[in-house]
């Protein structure tokens, strides 16, 4: 086993000699473990011999002389190999024909002054997620994520690692599911890669953590709700994305962290919300609005929990619009398409006219369909049921008039 990891180091000409460490990724430590005084890791102090080498590599010595050099005498170990896998390498070229995004762990880039850069590896191969997908490449086939430091600690490392696994089980059901196929799958990930998010559980590793990640607002019932520990004004010119909380907490949220203020720091980009609240709800058959929870549908027998929760949606959608925030497009995934079809005859679940109670099966044209935004689906035996029926209650098509089946004439 092991947690390998590869090691360039930059030379004076600008390209980079590449290394091999067979424990280097584990934790990341090694970004703390390579310094000018011990170049290749490890506890030893007669380092004189490696720092010898690296600068010999670094002026453009050749992997192949390196034997030589190192000949003779018993060196103690270090973390990273000495002798170099290749020389004279663009980190381009490292990246895409030498890192194995499955096998390696860990990429570290150490500059000519030993700054020292960790990038964990995530591989995009779905042979383990997936029951159809044959083996896939390693090499060339993944994403690095930058790593930032709080406190000698690698910040979010096993959360982002957590969260990319769970990425690819989805995606991996996607794809046996038949809604994904391999290309449209490497695609969504890595556009996905991108939006991962990370939540800060202190003030001071807000900052820490890289830009291009997005940052997750603690509102609902996590151990430390972000309020507790920080200021609006240090999320502000970050990518959001408001966790938990209902919707009139997380608007209120949002305000605070996107209100004009007096110093020049940007609003925040919030990027997303979410909330199970509405689950636990729908679960005692009550459905969320604005002005409270509403039980109106629990003994109705048509009424479900799936559509208890749509119906609940349904009033955030328009909770949201109401206060101005809703985005002015809708994002469509490529590969994803699902495309509401409208009720049927077949969604039926009692014969009786919703309207007037006669057999709705029993009339000449056959029952007329309508599907409301309350979840509802009522069958009525006429148009003139159907027409009486909505307006005297009130009722809205889920999809306009998509929602409604006119039987034919
Ligand atoms: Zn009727």
């Amino acid at each position: 086993m092991g947690h390998r990891a590869l090691v360039a180091y930059e030379r004076t000409d600008g390209q980079y000699t590449l290394h091999y460490s067979h424990w280097g990724a584990a934790n990341l430590k090694l970004k703390h473990r390579i310094s000018a005084e011990s170049p290749f890791g490890g506890d030893n102090t007669d380092s004189k011999w490696a720092k010898q080498l690296l600068a010999e590599l670094a002026d453009g010595l050749e992997a192949d002389a390196v034997d030589g050099y190192l000949a003779g005498e018993d060196r103690p170990s270090t973390v990273v190999e000495p002798k170099p896998r290749a020389t004279g390498l663009t980190l381009d070229e490292i990246v895409a024909d030498h890192l194995d995004y499955l096998h390696h762990e860990a990429f570290f880039v150490v500059s000519t002054t030993f700054e020292v850069t960790a990038y964990r590896t995530l591989w995009f191969g779905l042979q383990y997620d997936s029951e159809t997908v044959e083996q896939g490449k390693t090499v060339g086939n993944g994403a690095l994520a930058t790593v930032r430091w709080y406190d000698g600690e690698p910040v979010g490392d096993g959360h982002l690692q957590g969260q990319f696994a769970a990425l690819k089980d989805v995606v991996g059901d996607m794809i046996d599911k038949g809604v994904f196929t391999p290309s449209t799958a490497r695609q969504y990930l890595k556009r996905k890669v991108a939006e991962l998010i990370v939540v800060p559980k202190s003030r001071a590793v807000i900052d820490a953590i890289p830009e291009d990640l997005v940052l997750g607002y603690s509102r609902g019932y996590a151990d430390r709700l972000a309020h507790e520990f920080s200021d609006p004004a240090d999320w502000r010119g970050r990518r959001v994305h408001i966790l938990g909380g209902s919707p009139p907490k997380q608007l209120d949220a949002i305000r605070q962290l996107t209100r004009p203020i007096l110093t020049d720091e940007p609003p925040a980009d919030i990027v997303g919300v979410d909330w199970n609240g509405l689950h636990r709800g729908a679960q005692f058959g009550e459905f969320w609005t604005a002005d409270g929870w509403d039980d109106s549908g629990r003994d109705a027998d048509h009424v479900t929990v799936r559509k208890t929760v749509r119906h609940s949606l349904a009033r955030i959608r328009e909770f949201w619009q109401s206060n101005g925030i809703w985005p002015e497009t809708t994002p469509e995934d490529a590969g994803l398409h699902f495309e509401y079809e409208g009720p049927s005859p077949a969604d039926l679940e009692q014969a009786a006219c919703t309207e007037c109670g006669a057999n709705v099966w029993r009339t000449r044209r056959g029952p007329f369909v309508a599907e409301y935004d309350t979840g509802a689906v009522c069958g009525y035996c006429s148009y003139e049921c159907y027409f009486t029926h909505r307006h005297r209650n009130d009722l809205e098509e889920i999809a306009g008039e998509q929602s409604v089946y006119i039987p034919p004439a």
